[in-house]
């Protein structure tokens, strides 16, 4: 009887340690260059594969985008679609600025000009908005830059969406942009490079904490995630991953390590901590850059 117990306990115990993700969206609505009806379709097919997956996100806006061109009604229209749909909006200020080549008090005014709907737009919902993503990753180049910005940032109570996973969907993006009559085969190329990353992303996350800690995966709003959400989606679901929203995610104590990695650019938190720490981790096999 013991020995049963044991056995079932045993195939029990892979289901009980799934890994766990937070799924983020920068750049919503979406691309300034494209239609009103290619965002509305964007924007569509992400949040129908998000809803068939049970998958809560949270989508950072540049505000900017609302009302470059025209069509503001329809893209504030699908900001509230987000919301309608469960999903949170956070900044990404107004209009995509790096931070390291910016005036510091231009770019704190960007932050705030980039709140004005999506802010509202949660707190009607009831729901708290004070997530901050940077544009580009761009975290500072220096000391110099990083501290009072991030000084500002906890003074407007904006909490820091760091980024684990990025599977570096603008590049296929714009291949596909470039090379449309190529869809099938960049879309296939593209699963392919994600099943990668998240197996390197794990393999780091093991070796820097001994564990694979929750997850935060950066997207787009764009075309081929329009087309591949519900293969990604699947393609997590099969490395055993639950969707998790950001809250739960930012619980995990690796989001209080120290990052003195002063890289202005879009490198993963993994890459930062284990930077800080004193790499373990060999960052030529990543690959993004294979
Ligand atoms: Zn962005």
């Amino acid at each position: 009887m013991k020995l049963f117990i044991l056995i079932l306990l045993f195939l029990v115990t892979p289901f009980a340690c799934a890994h766990e993700v937070a799924i983020t969206f920068d750049d919503l609505p979406c691309p300034q260059d494209l239609s009103i009806e290619d965002q509305q379709f964007i924007s569509e097919s992400i949040l129908e594969a998000l809803k068939n997956f049970g998958a809560p996100a949270i989508g950072f806006v540049n505000e900017g985008n609302l009302y470059d061109k025209g069509g503001t009604e329809e893209k504030i229209a699908i900001l509230k679609r987000w919301i309608e749909y469960g999903h949170s909006l956070g900044n990404h200020t107004y209009s995509h600025p790096y931070l390291s080549q910016s005036k510091a008090e231009d770019f704190q005014e960007d932050v705030l000009k980039g709140a004005k709907i999506s802010k509202k737009l949660m707190q009607d919902a009831g729901f708290s908005y004070k997530y901050f993503r940077h544009p580009y990753l761009d975290t500072g180049s220096t000391k110099e830059i990083r501290a009072p910005f991030e000084t500002f940032l906890k003074k407007e109570n904006y909490t820091i969406a760091p980024v684990t996973i990025d599977t570096d969907d603008w590049k296929f993006n714009q291949k596909l942009t470039e090379n449309p009559e190529n869809k099938e085969k960049i879309i296939t190329e593209y699963l392919a490079h994600t099943q990668a990353k998240f197996a390197f992303y794990r393999a780091a996350s093991e070796k820097i904490f001994g564990r694979n800690i929750r997850h935060i995966w950066l997207l787009h709003a764009n075309l081929i995630n329009a087309y591949a959400m519900e293969d990604l989606l699947k393609i997590a679901r099969e490395l055993e991953y639950n969707f998790i929203i950001l809250d739960h995610a930012m619980e995990d104590e690796a989001y209080s390590e120290p990052d003195n990695c002063y890289i202005p650019y879009g490198v993963s938190w993994l890459y930062r901590w284990d930077d800080t720490r004193g790499k373990v981790i060999d960052w030529s096999k990543d690959p993004e850059l294979n």
